[in-house]
């Protein structure tokens, strides 16, 4: 992979890469899209990168499926698929870790402590691989692109960062590789999440700044359904991640619930259409 960078850059070709752990679905074809735009050779790396998962969560049962990925990276033009063994990305000896402080420490970063150590480790560790001019990120996972922005620029690494709008199903539902675990009743009980925010966004619209009021309103949606709890529901900065109590456009509402055994996350900045 390396070799093949190295021969692109040299006959002045851009590289794009969009990172992912497979199982593709529209909200990764989005970013796909937006990557051939941006770049001459697109690279699709895909990747179940064990050190992001915590003991107990669902590495193993991580759907897979690269035949269908294939097909899906076909259809978007996707020049190479990088889908190295976990072997070859962790051999036994390796022991080397990239760590971003303080944005890792709330939401997801408290919950799942490790995760995001696992994550920049492996973005560190495909940009050194794949060596691209841009790679694409979805604020569906917003503290991740807010983490990669900032290693990025705090290490000085050569690629630009671009972040890609949520894409959600016709009823609201944000797309997601472990949607693939809920039942029919969970699908229907997972729409709390999305209208939540919507409910969220609403009251915000209508001139309601108070936090604990819009807390109030989302615990409430998610509550009513019987077979969730919320991991988090917070009100946080958009840009610094530190928690608010008067709302403002780039207040971010940022939810992690499970239904049944399957943890769910979805966002929305409140000023956003
Ligand atoms: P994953 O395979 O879940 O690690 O996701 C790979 C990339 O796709 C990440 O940058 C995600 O933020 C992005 N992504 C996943 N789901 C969506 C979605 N519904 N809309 C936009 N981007 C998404």
């Amino acid at each position: 992979m390396q070799n093949l960078s190295r021969a692109a850059h040299r006959s002045g070709r851009t590289i794009t890469l969009v990172p992912t752990m497979g199982y593709l679905h529209e909200g990764h074809a989005s970013l796909l899209r937006e990557g051939r735009r941006r770049g001459d050779l697109l690279v699709l790396s895909i990747f179940v990168n064990p050190t992001q998962f915590g003991v107990g969560e669902d590495f193993e049962a991580y759907p897979r499926d690269l035949v269908r990925d294939r097909a899906v990276a076909e259809s978007a033009s996707v020049d190479v698929i990088f889908a190295p063994p976990a072997g070859e990305m962790y051999p036994a000896s390796y022991q080397t870790y990239v760590d971003v402080e303080r944005l890792t420490l709330p939401l997801c970063g408290a919950n799942r402590p490790g995760h995001f150590r696992g994550v920049t480790t492996v973005v560190s560790k495909l940009f050194n691989i794949v060596q691209p001019d841009v790679a694409l990120f979805g604020a569906k996972d917003y503290q991740q692109l807010a983490v990669i922005r900032r290693m990025v620029a705090d290490l000085n690494m050569p690629v630009e960062v671009v972040g890609m709008p949520i894409v959600r199903e016709d009823d609201g539902l944000a797309l997601s590789s472990r949607n693939a675990y809920l039942s029919p009743e969970q699908r229907q009980a997972a729409l709390c999440l999305s209208r939540s925010l919507r409910t969220a966004k609403g009251l915000y619209r209508a001139g309601e700044r108070d936090v604990a009021t819009l807390r109030d309103r989302v615990t409430a949606i998610i509550a009513a359904e019987p077979s969730t709890v919320a991991d988090y529901i917070e009100f946080r900065n958009g840009d610094s991640l530190e928690e608010v109590g008067v709302a403002d456009d780039r207040t971010l509402l940022a939810l992690a619930v499970k239904i049944g055994t399957t943890r769910l996350i979805d966002n929305c900045l409140l000023g956003e259409e």
